[in-house]
């Protein structure tokens, strides 16, 4: 069910990407997709909160009440979406675009953005980090998962010049000798740029058979980059072991 997964530990915060063994894309019926997601959702003890992506630079707030499990489809227009909520997963949809989680190293804050060639352009990460930034003054950390590699994601050549030079990395060519663009070099320089500490868990979907790939199968599912803070648990730290202090409170 999972390319990467990391639970909360010593940070509080966790991390995962899922693989094709989950379907969690809109082409399938809607019990199919609640399924899948409450899969997920059980196996990661947090509900998972998504947006109706359109390539746009749009950020959405994330909430949900209490008990909630499953899917928390927040019905908004959006590309970014983050939380303040402890116990709440913010998730993007993919299958060849880049799923990037950003979270505060304070764990007060953690986002999902959905960046494609088009949302890169516009400047969804710029947008989401600036979000993040007025309400925490804490580093910010960046985890960009599986998507298409620039040695396979082909574009018309004028648009590979176009974009390479916006997004200051190098233009790039297919393993079949055309013009193409790395959207993951794009991603990483501006989330540098941005002060951004980033974390890459490729490989490429085009080439992985265990991932979706819209390029390579127009009928693919979709895989999703979640992100949470741990839920708190009372009298210990988010690692496990008991709090200093905590252990004896008079109460
Ligand atoms: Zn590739």
């Amino acid at each position: 069910m999972f390319h990467h997964r990391s639970d909360p530990g010593a940070l509080g915060i966790g991390v995962a990407f899922t693989s094709a063994a989950l379907d969690l894309g809109d082409r399938q019926d809607a019990e199919a997709r609640a399924a899948a997601f409450a899969e997920l959702s059980d196996a990661l003890g947090v509900p998972i909160a998504v947006v109706h992506q359109v390539h746009g630079t749009a950020v959405a707030e994330a909430d949900a009440p209490p008990g909630t499990r499953g899917l928390v489809d927040l019905a908004r227009e959006a590309d970014a979406v983050f939380t303040t909520q402890k116990g709440l997963g913010v998730a993007v949809r993919v299958a060849d675009c880049l799923p990037i989680l950003l979270a505060a190293e304070d764990a007060s804050i953690v986002a999902a953005v959905h960046a494609g060639r088009a949302g890169l352009l516009a400047g969804v990460i710029g947008e989401t980090v600036a979000r993040l930034r007025s309400m925490t003054p804490a580093p910010l950390l960046g985890w960009i998962g599986p998507h298409v590699c620039g040695a396979c994601y082909e574009v018309p050549e004028a648009m590979a010049a176009d974009a390479a030079a916006r997004l200051d990395v190098p233009a790039t060519t297919t393993r079949w000798g055309t013009a193409g663009i790395d959207l993951g070099a794009g991603a990483v320089r501006q989330l540098n740029d941005a002060g951004v500490t980033v974390t890459r868990l490729d490989p490429c979907t085009l080439e992985s058979r265990d991932l979706h790939s819209h390029r390579r199968d127009h009928g693919a599912g979709r895989q999703i980059g979640v992100i949470w803070l741990a839920t708190p648990r009372r009298g210990l730290a988010s690692d496990g072991r008991a709090a200093p202090g905590a252990a004896v409170a008079a109460s």
